[in-house]
């Protein structure tokens, strides 16, 4: 992780912070950067509502969405015994991808190499995982057979989708095969069973079961940010600030209203939550937002309802759109690209798309990262070992074959260290890393956020002319002075 910022001016704008924390923030606080960003030259910032402004409580909200879509399926005519199993949140990290022909939960690197592979609940050891993958190797790009778990919504089918083969593997009834399971004249392929949990997730989604619950007890299933008014009213001295999410209206005003307009605030009288911005867009169909787009309209904010035909007037404060895409959105609040500082937490649905098809400035939250910071700290130990044994395994090759029981040795405990790096974070691992790969979530988020955090409120720490400077990178032949060789062998 890179980790360097500069204060541009030492500016007085600190969020009215202590001066020791000025000086040293927390990691919890601190925002990372992986290319150089001068807020200055921000003149509009956008979010995302879902998991980036709105966060949801973990585990109650991924819990209450694996209940309801593991209801869903007993009650489509999968066997009741499935109503035992509970949402773990040890088990599941983002970022996993489905093998709909085997069945399999895999962790992936950028490349497709396998890094960490189960079925159901049992872990897959290497010579098990060459059995189904000869080369540990998946063409990720067949979206066809490989499904990528890449949003924080996906967790909750995750672990049912472990669920169900974890059941079906050990139920008596069910003969297992090598692409699902039978019983009688009944055959059940993983690939009906992903379908069937797709269509459960898009079925709570659809009928509004999970906004409802989600509503009704918000205190329960939403965080409430103290700071949040102060945070988009500051941003909104200095720029243009806008909302665009995947949510409805009614859903995006019970949420909005909640974090903004029932906090107990310190700076100044409460306010419309619609107030804070220049212009809300709803319904936005992100990732097709930031290509083609859909059809902009105007949103009865009394109803709900969508006014009939295209919206074609200029920007008029207050109202809300549906749709539309973010060509428009920079026609109506006069921007370019290169000007906005986008905030969200889908790795492509808002980040990936906004870099590479618009050229936004991007900053991805990533709630996951606490935990990470927590454990990498705790357990770097085990990694500055890794990287010793790397470097003293590279020396053994120079002189013996890859037989040699001293490599397979080497070869062993690295194993067991990067099995106990990965358990660390959780039973799938680090959301990042297996041991001292990367992941492709990881190499993703390298590539495409400028900046990242555990929060979005974290610019709040920072003045608003700020520059986040990233340390140059070098490559690999740029590192092969004599020096870094002398320090190699010193490991050694
Ligand atoms: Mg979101």
């Amino acid at each position: 992780m890179k980790t360097s910022e500069t204060c541009k001016t030492g500016g007085s704008e600190t969020g009215g912070l202590p001066a020791e924390e000025r000086v040293k923030r927390g990691n919890d606080k601190r925002i990372f950067v992986n290319r150089s960003l001068t807020l200055e030259n921000i003149k509009c910032y956008g979010f995302d509502m879902d998991y980036t402004l709105a966060i949801y409580k973990s585990p109650e909200f991924e819990t209450m969405g694996f209940e309801l879509i593991r209801d869903r399926l007993v009650s489509v005519g999968y066997p009741h015994e499935l109503l035992r199993y509970t949402y773990d949140p040890s088990f599941p990290t983002r970022g996993l991808v489905i093998d709909t022909l085997f069945g399999n939960l895999l962790k992936v690197d950028s490349n497709g190499n396998i890094l960490v592979c189960s079925h159901g609940f049992y872990f897959l050891k290497s010579y098990d995982i060459k059995k189904f993958y000869p080369n540990k190797f998946i063409q990720r790009h067949d979206t066809d057979r490989f499904h990528n778990l890449s949003t924080l919504f996906n967790l909750s089918e995750t672990y049912l989708y472990a669920c169900l083969m974890d059941f079906f593997t050990r139920c008596s009834r069910y003969e297992n095969l090598t692409t699902g399971f039978q019983h009688g004249d009944l055959l059940m392929t993983f690939r009906s069973m992903f379908q069937d949990v797709r269509d459960a997730m898009d079925h709570i989604h659809n009928n509004g079961v999970l906004k409802d619950r989600t509503i009704k007890n918000l205190e329960k299933f939403v965080e409430k940010i103290p700071n949040l008014p102060y945070f988009l009213t500051r941003i909104k001295d200095v720029a243009k600030v806008f909302l665009a999410t995947n949510s409805d209206y009614m859903y995006t005003e019970a949420i909005m209203r909640y974090l903004l307009e029932t906090c107990v605030t310190t700076s100044g009288p409460r306010k419309p939550w619609r107030s804070y911005f220049d212009l809300i867009v709803v319904d936005t169909k992100k990732p097709q937002f930031f290509g083609e787009g859909t059809v902009l309209r105007q949103v009865d904010t009394d109803t709900g309802k969508l006014r009939i035909g295209t919206y074609t007037g200029d920007l008029q404060h207050g109202t809300v759109y549906s749709g539309g895409s973010s060509d428009v959105i920079c026609d109506l609040l006069k921007v370019q690209g290169k000007d906005i500082l986008y905030v969200g937490d889908h790795i492509f649905g808002d980040i990936l798309k906004s870099k590479k098809r618009q050229g936004w400035k991007t900053f991805l939250v990533v709630p996951e990262l606490t935990k990470e910071l927590e454990v990498w700290e705790k357990k770097r130990g085990l990694f500055e070992e890794l990287k010793r044994l790397d470097v003293f395994l590279a020396e053994l090759h120079k002189n013996v074959d890859s037989t040699d029981p001293e490599i397979l040795d080497i070869q062993y405990r690295m194993k067991v260290l990067t099995y106990r790096m990965d358990v660390a974070y959780s039973q799938m691992g680090s959301l990042l890393r297996s041991g001292s790969r990367q992941t492709l979530f990881s190499s993703q988020l390298l590539r495409y956020a400028d900046l990242y955090s555990t929060s979005c409120i974290n610019l709040v720490h920072y003045p608003l002319n700020y520059l986040f400077l990233a340390p140059p990178v070098l490559m690999a032949h740029e590192m092969t002075s004599s020096d870094n060789t002398t320090d190699m062998e010193a490991v050694i």
